[in-house]
């Protein structure tokens, strides 16, 4: 079959479906394409955080980006829920990032100075010492040296955010099409044409937001995307009765009393299976942030593969050969979806870029001087 559209979106994750769900806000008619169940998918496998300490240490943009999307949060989840009906569960109440020897917390501090220094002083943060910290979040283990803490960051039930983004989309008009691997694109009379095993799909503008498919995918339309899978392992323990009202980064109680216990962060290609140790390790951080967790029945474990670039940092540009044709991929995808659906896409839809966009082109990794830290 062969159909027109204004915009084609390939990929379906949480990066495509907030971009569309965005055009879809300025008036164009969207076709959403994506690979379905066989393809690796960040989305439906992360920890929910909505989080900005310590990110953009060594690249102030970066924060100042992470920050301008936590801010939309909030209005972004109160329009999904009154399109949709879904609650996404935005809790914005504050962070507390876990130090678990002194060389941890004195490094952690200095991120966090350097990083308010560059963002500005309504970067707030405070260092909890041991006692300070328990007296703030009663629980936590005699282990524990001591916590970052910042109001700025939250959580959402990511899988609510999920089912919400697809639903806004569908509600919106688009047209979306799953089991539909993009294989074939091409570009002539200023258009492009997306083929498909069962489809071909022809529009003036074309995103890439395919996760891992990116890189592939951008060489395409003259585009770089050098994205290389993470992989991160995360456990659910049974539900319980609430006992941690903030987010933490290694623990954090969602909205159904479910305790989610993340994540591990490894380089082992595309392989998206679980291995014992590494939950193992997991498991035992948990019980030293949190001791009570030692009798929690676990009924869940995963691994994912997050979609990271060379710096750690998102890419998102438009091609210079193929006017029209954008790539966005990023590892933060569900702190950065509102971003995705409020800034980005506006600019994808026609209007000027939001600043920050030159910082994160993918060309930057075209110079052959530069070094890339991935300390993101
Ligand atoms: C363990 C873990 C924990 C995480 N925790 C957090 C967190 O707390 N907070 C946070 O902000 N982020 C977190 N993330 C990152 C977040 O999940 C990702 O940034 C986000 O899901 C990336 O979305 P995506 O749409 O780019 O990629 P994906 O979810 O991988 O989706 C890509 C989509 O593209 C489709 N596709 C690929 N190739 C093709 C093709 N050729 N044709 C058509 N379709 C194609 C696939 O079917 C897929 O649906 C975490 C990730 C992991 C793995």
């Amino acid at each position: 079959m062969s159909r027109d559209s204004d915009v084609i979106v390939v990929g379906a994750g949480l990066v495509g479906s907030a971009i569309a769900y965005g055009l879809l806000r300025q008036g164009l008619n969207v076709a959403l394409l994506d690979e379905g169940d066989v393809a690796f998918r960040a989305s439906r496998g992360n920890f929910g955080l909505v989080w900005v300490q310590g990110k953009g240490y060594g690249c102030a943009a970066y924060a100042r980006w992470t920050l301008a999307s936590s801010k939309l949060w909030s209005g972004f989840a109160a329009d999904l829920l009154d399109e949709t009906g879904v609650n996404v569960e935005l809790i914005q109440n504050g962070g507390f990032h876990f130090c678990l020897s002194d060389a941890e917390f004195s490094e952690r501090r200095k991120r966090l100075e350097w990083l308010q220094a560059e963002v500005g002083p309504h970067y707030e943060f405070e260092m909890l010492e041991q006692v300070a910290l328990r007296d703030r979040l009663p629980g936590v283990g005699p282990d524990v040296t001591g916590a970052s803490y910042t109001p700025m960051d939250g959580h959402v039930n990511p899988l609510k955010l999920f089912h919400a983004l697809h639903k806004a989309c569908v509600g919106r008009g688009a047209a979306l099409h799953v089991n539909r691997r993009v294989d074939g694109i091409r570009y002539d009379n200023r258009a492009f044409t997306v083929t498909t095993a069962g489809d071909t799909v022809r529009a003036p503008r074309l995103i890439l937001a395919a996760g891992l498919g990116n890189k592939v995918l951008a060489d395409k339309v003259g585009l770089y995307a050098p994205v290389e899978p993470n992989q991160g392992q995360v456990l659910i323990g049974e539900r319980i009765a609430p006992f941690l009202k903030n987010p933490t980064i290694y623990v954090r109680q969602t909205d159904e009393g479910t305790i989610q216990i993340g994540d591990s962060m490894e380089d082992c290609g595309y392989n998206d299976t679980t291995r014992t140790d590494v939950l193992a390790a997991i498991a035992a951080r948990a019980i030293v942030c949190f001791p009570r967790l030692a009798n929690l029945n676990i009924v869940r474990s995963w691994a994912a593969l997050r979609v990271m670039s060379p710096d750690g940092y998102p890419i998102y540009q438009e091609s210079t050969t193929c006017p029209g044709a954008f790539v966005a991929t990023c590892h933060s995808g569900v702190t950065l979806a509102a971003a995705h659906a409020l800034r980005v896409a506006p600019w994808m839809a026609g209007q000027s870029p939001p600043e920050e966009m030159d910082v994160f082109s993918g060309a930057r990794f075209l110079d052959p001087h530069r070094e890339f830290h991935n300390d993101h």
